[in-house]
């Protein structure tokens, strides 16, 4: 039996442990994947104790995934990046080398988002005009990504304009050889309207208004919160209010998951079932 698990500070409403059994339910793999919180200074130590464990019990560790708010630790501890999480700075998935033990980071959290906007919503990024709202780690992910779908334009936008400024200069190699126009902003001074607009702060948990204008939303735009539940709502009826298709982020909490699983088993699993499946749990509360 393999072992895995999501680590985070706090960790107890995560669902990737629900995610990851039924995936692997489904695809016949012979894992176990729990939660692990570690504390805000020990997440490296939190590591090293679930790799012993495992050991120690004659099972192996293969990997575990990171959330809020260690991605960056998680970056520095990594023995090696995927090219996507050396852009982001940031990594939610760490895979332990079966034959030397050595720890890969990756970032999966934006292939994930745009699975769930291309595959799931059946919108396609290429050439579209997209607006990125917040500049952390939950954005520095998914910028890759975003870019590698042939955006025709992608503008970032942040509280703090300063993050955006440097998220988009890291990534201006990346949009030249697109040929995407990559534009950084302050929240209240984005110019123009947009077909897709993604939120990635965590402004609807803190219970604060939608940080940018509504004049961002073309008609129909697909606007999409990386976050799900109560947590969405603010968000959601905003969009909804202006014209636009609003989704949560559970899509692509699932589609992140389903790469990281292929990173460690070698098998996709069967997303959009599991994300039906989650739904359902999610929305009877
Ligand atoms: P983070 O690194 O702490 O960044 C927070 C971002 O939100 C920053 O851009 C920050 O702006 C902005 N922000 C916070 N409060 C704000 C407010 N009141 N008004 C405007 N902007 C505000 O966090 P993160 O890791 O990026 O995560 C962001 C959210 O995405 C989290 O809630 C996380 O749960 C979610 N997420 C979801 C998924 C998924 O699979 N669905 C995956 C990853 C993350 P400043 O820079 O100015 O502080």
């Amino acid at each position: 039996m393999d072992r895995y698990c999501v680590i985070g500070n706090p960790v107890e409403h995560s669902r990737s442990p629900w995610i990851h059994t039924r995936f692997a339910a489904l695809t016949g793999q012979a894992l176990d994947y729990g939660r692990r919180v570690a504390p805000l200074d020990g997440f490296a130590a939190a590591v090293e104790a679930f790799r012993a464990e495992a050991a120690a019990r004659g099972e192996r560790a293969g990997g575990c995934n990171v959330t809020v708010p260690f991605k960056f630790d998680a970056a520095a501890l990594a023995q090696s990046l995927s090219e996507r999480a050396r852009l982001a700075q940031a990594v939610n998935t760490l895979r332990f080398d079966a034959a030397d033990g050595r720890i890969h980071g990756d970032n999966t959290d934006g292939v994930g988002l745009v699975n769930d906007i291309e595959r799931n919503a059946g919108v396609p990024l290429a050439g579209r005009e997209l607006l990125l709202i917040g500049a952390g780690g939950a954005a520095a992910g998914v910028l890759g990504p975003l870019l590698d779908t042939g955006v025709r334009r992608l503008v970032v936008a942040n509280r703090t304009v300063d993050k955006a400024v440097a998220l988009v200069r890291r990534h201006a190699a990346l949009a030249l050889a697109h040929g995407t126009t990559l534009e950084a902003w302050a929240l209240g001074e984005v110019p123009g309207s947009f077909d897709v607009v993604v939120n990635a702060t965590a402004s609807s948990l803190a219970g604060e208004a939608v940080p940018v204008a509504a004049g961002v939303l073309r008609p129909g735009a697909l606007a999409v919160d990386m976050m799900y539940g109560a947590a969405a709502a603010g968000f959601m009826g905003w969009a909804r209010a202006h014209g636009a298709v609003p989704r949560d982020g559970l899509g692509m909490l699932v589609e992140q998951a389903a790469e990281a699983f292929a990173l460690w088993r070698g098998v996709r699993p069967p997303s959009a079932e599991v994300l039906a499946e989650l739904r359902a749990l999610v929305d009877a509360g």
